[in-house]
């Protein structure tokens, strides 16, 4: 093999150098369409130590992964984060270190996650009405979320994204809010389809689902949406509206079929390494790194051959029994 061949390509040639790592499964929300409101958490001794996570990330910046966001669960509840965060952003190879919080704890993390090398951050937010966060987060304050955003904002970050996941009956009425918020901060936003992942009793999902092309309607009541023709390698279609260079994109696992794109692959919480969201195609990879004499060319090579497992495409079926038992904040979205 060529010395700059890429090392990690599956079956189908994608190239994968993108890789979400979760680093926790617990979190200080309970939001509606990703946790049960009673949850049972993974035991301590089956989640990846900080250590164990900072080995494996060295390892795929070895084999060519140039971009890792740290996610969950809430990745900034994890107990001494912080300290695997300053190590990562000093790893060789990493171009980008980036991570998706629900913003609750940034009026403190900010500051210290620009020190670190953390460049862009996606936050979550599902609405600007208070009582409706609540309802949707179960245990959420938006004042709080909010005040993280104007202290990410202050830190300086040089992007700031945000991610609304849309349900009818819940917060479908936030749309437009959501977008002027967005716009008037400089924002990117995207409006993210629900995916069928884990036993929720909620809601239905089918029943709440709100497709991005209903959401994309109801913006372009109010804005004028262009299309950009830049491909992020990732799943989110991007729009510009004049003027403005806070960009509008939807996520569409539904409704736009992105598989043929992808470029990544996760480690869940307990070290397995996903070779897709909405398959169960996987690696277990705690095994690996925690098998007494196991050399980092033992996990390398893991990691290699796992590549073929990796599928073609996710089927999501909204009507169907849930065939991907595993909850959202257990994988990392
Ligand atoms: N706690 C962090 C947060 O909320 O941003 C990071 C983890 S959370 C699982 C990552 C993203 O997944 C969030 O933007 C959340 O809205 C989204 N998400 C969770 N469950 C989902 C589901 N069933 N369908 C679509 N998106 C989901
Ligand atoms: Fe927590 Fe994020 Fe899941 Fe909400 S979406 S419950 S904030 S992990």
């Amino acid at each position: 093999m060529k010395e700059n061949a890429p090392k990690l390509v599956d079956q189908y040639g994608r190239h994968v150098n993108y890789v979400r790592i979760s680093v926790t499964d617990r979190c200080d929300f309970r939001c509606i369409y990703c946790m049960a409101e009673d949850m049972t958490f993974v035991p301590r001794a089956q989640v990846l130590s900080l250590e164990e996570i900072y080995r494996l990330a060295s390892t795929f910046t070895q084999l060519g992964v140039r971009k890792i966001r740290l996610t969950g669960g809430e990745p900034l509840v994890r107990n001494n984060v912080m300290s695997l965060i300053e190590r990562l952003g000093q790893l060789p190879g990493l171009d980008e270190l980036t991570l998706t919080t629900n913003g609750s704890q940034l009026t403190r993390l900010a500051q210290p996650l620009q020190n670190a090398g953390v460049r862009r951050i996606n936050v979550s937010l599902d609405s600007l009405d208070p009582d409706k966060f609540r309802r949707i987060t179960r245990t959420g304050k938006l004042a709080q979320v909010l005040a993280g955003l104007d202290a990410a904002v202050a830190a300086g970050f040089e992007r700031i994204k945000l991610n609304a996941v849309i349900l009818k009956g819940r917060n479908q009425d936030e749309i437009l809010n959501l977008t002027h918020y967005a716009q008037n901060h400089g924002f990117d936003i995207s409006f993210i389809e629900e995916m069928p992942l884990g036993l929720i009793d909620d809601h239905d999902r089918a029943l709440c689902f709100c497709s991005s092309d209903e959401v994309r309607e109801i913006i372009e009541q109010h804005y004028q949406l262009a299309a950009i023709d830049e491909t992020t390698g990732g799943p989110s279609r991007y729009f510009a509206v004049a003027g403005n260079s806070a960009r509008i994109g939807f996520i569409s696992p539904h409704s736009h079929n992105f598989c043929h794109l992808c470029n990544r692959v996760r480690v869940t919480v307990e070290g397995r390494l996903l070779l897709c969201l909405g398959n169960e195609h996987s690696l277990d990879l705690r095994a690996v790194l925690r098998k007494p004499g196991s050399s980092q060319d033992d996990l390398q090579q893991a990691i290699i051959q796992s590549m073929d497992l990796k599928p073609e495409k996710h089927h999501f079926d909204l009507d169907a029994a849930p065939e991907i038992l595993r909850f959202m904040n257990m994988t990392g979205g």
